[in-house]
């Protein structure tokens, strides 16, 4: 079998590229080992897929060279995409602002990209193994479970490590180390932090407990909120800020983000000064976690009325409710990740066309990369871009 363009992965990206080259004339096939195509856009966004932000920027992705992503992005914006999700009758909503979803379903999104492929003439192989991808005089050859396939060009696009369940292997960073390219240590990023067992317990009664939260580490601080699960912290802010922290150092978590607790206690103090601390923080927070707090301190005398309070006392609480200092024991791993930070490095590839620069017949995009989004669409903004500017070039 001979094919101008042969894409391995039938994802985001992958798709995206193959619909682009087909477009463009050129014989494509795209071979997946899964059963089915787009598995992760199946399950994103909750299953609504949260597919593109409409304030994509360079800004919102992490990279060893936070310059690579600028040319792809920049020529594929999300409006395009939009647009794509229009031609195909998707109807979305724009759930939070910028971040758009699909209004029904997810699968409507995988059913755009394989009409897509169809229109442009782009066959997709599905549950077949691919054992060698080699050089083979100008072009590539690849053993897979269909037989030997030439290409002229082979397109990795297998995304990264998360969620193994769904498909996701390490074969496009081996493809990448088989041909002298440098890949960045990975890890999961956009992830749960587990706890301490001291702390797992105390939060475990708070499952479900969702609150406002400026959560920190190191010099980034992600307003949004968190939520408290059976195993740890989650939500917004925590998956945001998993993607910057590192094994082994402390998160800070403004609890009442934008106000100064110890200001608006000190002016409770005088307006109210009758009012017990535990009725104040039960007017300010979930009952559950209002009630929380008294267990976690339990030598700190909440059933006293303000006035009784030092402004030494009343700094101890603005310092727990601004400013918690929490080391998470980990993350919950690949497992329920939704993506890998490192990954391919960029400095062998072009960042115009995606190919290797000293061996043009073979190209990465999409996740695989070491370019990973922040929370809210850009990974997937990052997919379509990567593929077209890729699909386009070949
Ligand atoms: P993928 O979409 O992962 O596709 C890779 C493909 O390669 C897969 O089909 C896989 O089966 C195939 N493959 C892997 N190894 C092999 C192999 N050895 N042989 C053959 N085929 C192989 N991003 C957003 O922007 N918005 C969201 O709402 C969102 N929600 C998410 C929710 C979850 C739970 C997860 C896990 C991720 C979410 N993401 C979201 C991230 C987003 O799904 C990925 O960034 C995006 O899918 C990456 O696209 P990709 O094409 O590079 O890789």
């Amino acid at each position: 079998m001979v094919f101008d363009v042969v894409v391995i992965g039938a994802g985001a990206a992958g798709l995206m590229c193959a619909a682009q080259a087909g477009y463009a004339g050129r014989r494509v096939l795209v071979l997946d080992h899964a059963n089915k195509a787009g598995k992760k856009i199946l399950m994103s966004g909750g299953g609504r897929c949260n597919f593109t932000n409409l304030d994509t920027a360079p800004g919102h992705f992490y990279s060893e060279n936070p310059y690579f992503c600028i040319s792809a992005l920049k020529r594929y914006r999300p409006e395009h995409f939009v647009s794509l999700v229009e031609t195909h009758g998707v109807e979305y909503v724009e759930k939070a602002p910028g971040q758009l979803f699909c209004a029904d379903s997810a699968k409507e999104i995988v059913r755009v990209l394989m009409t897509e492929c169809e229109w442009a003439g782009a066959e997709v192989a599905l549950k077949t193994s691919i054992s060698r991808v080699e050089r083979q005089g100008e072009g590539m050859r690849l053993t897979t479970s269909m037989g030997t396939i030439d290409a002229g060009v082979v397109v990795v696009a297998t995304g990264g490590l998360s969620i193994p369940t769904m498909g996701a292997t390490g074969f496009g960073y081996d493809i990448a180390r088989q041909f002298g390219l440098e890949v960045l240590p990975t890890r999961p990023g956009l992830v749960p932090f587990t706890l301490s067992d001291s702390w797992k317990e105390r939060v475990a009664a708070l499952s479900g407990v969702s609150l406002p939260s400026a959560v920190s580490c190191k010099e980034t601080r992600f307003v949004e909120p968190m939520l408290f699960t059976h195993r740890g912290l989650s939500g917004p802010s925590m998956l945001q800020i998993s993607s910057v922290w590192e094994s082994g150092s402390a998160i800070t978590i403004d609890l009442m983000p934008g106000e100064s607790v110890a200001e608006a206690l000190r002016h409770a103090r005088q307006e109210t000064p009758k009012r017990l601390l535990s009725t104040w923080l039960g007017e300010r927070f979930p009952k559950r976690f209002a009630q929380a707090l008294q267990e976690w301190y339990p030598n700190a005398e909440l059933a006293i009325p303000l006035a009784q309070y030092s402004n030494e006392a009343l700094d101890v609480w603005a310092q727990r409710l601004n400013q918690w200092q929490l080391k998470p024991a980990g993350t919950e791993g690949w497992r329920t990740a939704e993506v890998t930070m490192g990954g391919v490095s960029t400095h062998a590839i072009s960042s115009k066309t995606f190919e290797v620069k000293d061996l043009p017949q073979l190209r990465f995009i999409g996740e695989v990369l070491d370019v990973t989004g922040q929370l809210g669409g850009y990974n997937f903004q990052w997919a379509w871009a990567s593929g077209v500017a890729c699909g386009q070039a070949c």
